[in-house]
């Protein structure tokens, strides 16, 4: 066991399998009065730990999980109009509560590899069934958000004890398909 190694509340006690036929759930935000309510048809895909500074994270948790859906998937229900988008400048249109500041959905829509996929944190819905994370990205990042150099090995091996693989970026599936995208562009990829 890693002592003292928290990366988030959903996976510190090991990881829960999802179920093959999910059928979807509804995201909550953290207000007791007039909820952001976010509806999700179906399963979502790539769920995993993010250690990036810009992904909402529940309070003390080191990574956030963040998962992907089709945009035409994802539908606010309730109280749409206290949503914001975080940084308007970034490739994923952050849409947070204004009110207790959680992320509810994020969908990419500039011409990229993941448009027409929205992001979204399963954890704010009460629903079991969703997706495991699969892997960790961007794991050396939490430095940037206050971790100390000296426990990524730590870190990097807890990630690991609960069955998932530490990547700095994200997985190499990803990372192919970003690739792909940047090469189909710029024509030296044909097919
Ligand atoms: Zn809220
Ligand atoms: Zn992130």
């Amino acid at each position: 066991m890693s002592e003292g190694v928290r990366l988030h509340p959903a996976i510190d006690g090991g990881i829960r399998q999802g179920s093959d036929t999910f059928a979807g759930g509804t995201l909550v935000c953290h207000c007791l009065d007039k909820p952001v309510k976010v509806r999700i048809e179906g399963q979502v895909v790539h769920n995993h730990a993010c250690g990036c500074t810009k992904c909402w994270k529940p309070e003390g948790a080191t990574f956030s999980i963040v998962a992907v859906a089709p945009t035409d998937k994802v539908k606010v229900t309730e109280n749409g109009d206290k949503l914001a988008v975080v940084d308007p400048s970034a490739l994923i249109q952050r849409h947070a509560c204004k009110v207790c500041g959680v992320h509810m959905h994020g969908p990419v829509e500039r011409d990229h590899a993941f448009k027409g996929l929205t992001f979204v944190h399963t954890e704010l819905s009460r629903e079991t069934g969703w997706q495991a994370p699969q892997f960790a990205a961007f794991v050396s990042s939490v430095i940037e958000g206050g971790v100390h150099p000296s426990r990524m090995g730590a870190i990097r091996g807890r990630i690991r004890e609960i069955g998932l693989e530490p990547y700095d970026c994200l997985s190499p599936p990803l990372m192919d398909a970003l690739a792909t995208f940047a090469a189909r562009k710029s024509g030296v990829l044909k097919d």
